[in-house]
């Protein structure tokens, strides 16, 4: 009994292992030392998802780069045309009252706001969160209703990876050898959109989480209910998700709430959970339904008072 405890759980260890510490002074060199790493560097940012696994022993890297004084990486800057661009190591508190984002992002400001604690936000980063590629990661589902793009610095330069193709399973992300994440560029939000982010966690604050749902909507004539809607999902399939076909029910009849509700019957039809430390996959679906019923009629709600 004793014997099959200490197999199943896992005895952190109180400090960390021992690491070089490298400051590459280029994109370039960065890139060189990642790839003649053979897989033994990692970058950080904020390192509150490195530390804490190397802490408990689940990555042992030997060289940890450290690549946020490179130039754009903390900087954040706006313009009507081109949108948001958010660099890899701007921390989540920063970024969540940056003017820019209160103003037209709002539903990204509140994504950053349900990450952890005031604390946490002040190393956290939104580029560490989807590097990170954890399927609860809750920035991703607001990434992924804004249409963010990933710019990668690689050996060949500059590559830029739309958020719909980032996320390749849990942990897994379309980063290849050499690469690292420069900068998120998010368009403009469309005109008059409003969204939502609303996750479930096992405390009200403070936890990851056990369904996460963003919701934009925003006025589209030619639409037979009068708006286009995107829709995504956090914790409930190897990697966060959009769900087209809630989206295109609510493009497709005037918005009662039997439209809502079959949107997100749709939802849960698409959720693919797995039961977990934090829940049962039953409760997830169930809570994917409740959830984007909410956002979702908090938005028509929100956009038929603007
Ligand atoms: C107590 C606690 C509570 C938490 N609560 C939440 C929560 O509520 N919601 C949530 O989503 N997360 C939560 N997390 C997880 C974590 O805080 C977030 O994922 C955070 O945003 C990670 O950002 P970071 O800057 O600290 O990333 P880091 O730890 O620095 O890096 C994360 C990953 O990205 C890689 N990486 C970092 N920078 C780059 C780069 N430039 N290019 C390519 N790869 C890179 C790293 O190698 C690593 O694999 C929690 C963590 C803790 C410890």
């Amino acid at each position: 009994m004793l014997e099959a405890t200490k197999q199943t759980f896992h005895t952190p260890t109180p400090v960390l292992p021992s690491f070089d510490y490298i400051k590459p002074a280029t994109p370039q060199e960065a890139t060189r030392l990642l790839l003649k790493s053979d897989g033994q560097a990692r970058l950080f940012m904020g390192g509150t998802d490195v530390f804490v696994r190397m802490r408990d022993g689940f990555i042992t890297p030997k060289i940890l780069i450290d690549v946020k004084h490179l130039p754009g990486m903390t900087q954040v800057e706006f313009g009507k045309r081109k949108g948001l661009i958010v660099g890899a190591a701007v921390d989540m508190n920063s970024l969540a009252r940056h003017p820019a984002v209160v103003e037209h992002y709002p539903l990204l400001a509140e994504a950053l706001h349900s990450v952890a604690s005031y604390q946490l936000r002040t190393r956290a980063t939104m580029g560490g969160n989807l590097c990170n590629a954890s399927p609860a990661a809750d920035t991703a589902p607001a990434a992924l209703v804004l249409e963010a793009m990933m710019v990668l610095h690689g050996r060949r330069g500059e590559r830029c990876v739309p958020i719909s193709e980032f996320f390749l399973g849990p942990g897994k992300s379309a980063i290849k050898p050499g690469e690292f994440l420069l900068r998120i560029e998010i368009p403009p939000a469309p005109k008059g959109s409003m969204g939502r982010y609303i996750k479930l966690g096992r405390n009200a604050i403070g936890d990851l989480s056990i369904v996460g749902v963003a919701v934009l909507g925003y006025p589209a004539k030619k639409s037979k209910s009068g708006y286009c809607f995107r829709i995504a999902l956090a914790s409930v399939a190897p990697a966060p998700i959009r769900v087209p076909e809630a989206e295109a029910i609510l493009a497709g009849a005037p918005l009662t709430p039997d439209v809502v509700g079959a949107a997100a019957t749709a939802a849960m039809e698409t959720a693919r959970p797995i039961d977990d430390v934090r829940s049962s996959a039953a409760y997830r679906k169930a809570m994917v339904k409740n959830l984007t019923r909410r956002a979702v009629q908090s938005v028509v709600d929100n956009l038929r008072n603007a």
